[in-house]
């Protein structure tokens, strides 16, 4: 507490993001997430910003299945998983995943930002090259950070640029090169072009990793994912993702590839070695999370129409939004004042969504971000679209038509 100059000096920084417009406050909840929330205030808002994609989270049969797994093998371990902290409800789970996905076999973190963090450094050394997209999630980006591989870099979900960097990580010598994406970038909703970056693979001789963890569990007919979703399934190297979106939401990821991957990473890596067991009711409610997607699409063809149906009504409104068919549905604003103020209106209408703008994204690229979950009803998606129509209008964003 001698330091006076650290404290004044975070407290200046705090000022400047706040005077900048940067500062997130957080949104409290006083209700279980869902389509509807129940503010602080009291007021009840349509949730358009959870990644609830398929409704799991606050449902009631989920909350069941943890309550069971928790009633039967306790609240928690106090292990890692190699002393005393695997039980057979995690055995369970790896195994349930590894089918779900179509791969090997399947090893559990504490979250997908621990098994993106564990996965390079035990796998890769100086010799490698590991070949990233420009828009890959913070947690690929410090994962690679932790790994002594040659790090390439390639314009977002660009294949041409994928393909220089491919070729030098070939010039250079490399001896195992793997080409690394998200499934699904979340800002924009953007599909990975998982074809296209297998046959690249292929070509040069490259391994794949997918990070799926906004596409698990609804992209692709049966909802396994953007490589169901792709054509690719059985061809993707290796996959992670989270427990702690689609899935029911609580927390939780994995990493699913071939055995002898799954193995060195249970030998060699950190965040698996060094942190606690996944809860067991956790587990417990993913695993009858999978069982129950993979007896019936319900949910995911739910998702999809209601996708279908939010994104041609609001370009019908007059928005214009980032195209595609995934459940992130970026309505664009293009400037960051008029973004937040249309958030803050839509708040005020009763619809929790977000707006982002740079840095965040590109300048000039302000926004608000919408997502649809398989829990919303139609009455609930109109009144949505009702909001939009008038903030628009007040504000000037949409005209008479
Ligand atoms: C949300 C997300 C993560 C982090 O998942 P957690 O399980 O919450 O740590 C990692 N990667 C991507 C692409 C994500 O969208």
């Amino acid at each position: 507490m001698s330091d006076q100059a650290f404290y004044t000096g975070l407290q200046q920084n705090l000022e400047n993001l706040r005077e900048q417009g940067l500062f997130k406050p957080e949104r409290v909840l006083a209700s279980r997430q869902g389509a509807e929330v129940v503010a602080q205030d009291g007021r009840t808002l349509i949730n358009m910003c959870a990644n609830n994609y398929l409704g799991l989270s606050g449902d009631i049969e989920t909350q069941k299945a943890a309550a069971a797994a928790l009633e039967k093998y306790g609240y928690g371990l106090s292990s890692v998983r190699f002393i005393c902290g695997t039980q057979t409800v995690h055995k369970d789970l790896e195994r349930a995943l590894s089918s779900f996905l179509g791969t090997e076999d399947t090893i559990l973190y504490a979250a997908a930002f621990d098994a993106n963090g564990g996965v390079f450094e035990p796998l890769f050394d100086e010799n490698d090259a590991i070949i990233s997209d420009a828009l890959n999630h913070a947690s690929i980006i410090d994962g690679v950070r932790l790994c002594k591989a040659a790090r390439y870099r390639y314009a977002n979900n660009d294949m041409a640029d994928l393909e220089k960097q491919l070729q030098a990580a070939l010039d250079a010598g490399k001896r195992h090169k793997i080409i690394v994406t998200d499934g699904v970038f979340s800002m924009d909703g953007t599909i990975a072009q998982l074809d296209k970056i297998v046959a690249l693979a292929e070509k040069y001789g490259a391994l794949t990793m997918v990070d799926d963890s906004h596409a698990t569990g609804f992209m692709g007919k049966t909802g396994r994912g953007t490589h169901e979703h792709c054509g690719v399934i059985g061809k993707i190297d290796i996959i992670t993702g989270t427990l702690g979106k689609a899935l029911g939401g609580a927390m939780g990821g994995f990493t699913s590839a071939r055995k002898e991957v799954i193995e060195t990473l249970r030998q060699k890596s950190r965040p698996y070695l060094f942190s606690n067991t996944l809860a067991p009711m956790i587990a417990g409610a993913s695993l009858s999370v999978l069982e129950r997607i993979s007896k019936s699409t319900e949910l995911r063809d739910r998702l999809e129409e209601n996708t279908a149906y939010f994104r041609k009504e609001i370009e019908r409104i007059g928005f214009t939004i980032k195209p595609g068919t995934h459940p992130v549905v970026p309505v664009m604003l293009f400037d960051a004042p008029l973004a937040q103020k249309f958030a803050a209106r839509m708040f005020e209408l009763g619809v929790l969504l977000s707006g982002f703008f740079y840095p965040v994204v590109p300048m000039g690229q302000a926004r608000v971000r919408t997502q649809v979950s398989a829990a919303h009803t139609r009455e609930q998606l109109d009144r949505v679209l009702a909001a939009f129509e008038q903030a628009g209008r007040e504000l000037g964003i949409i005209k008479n038509n």
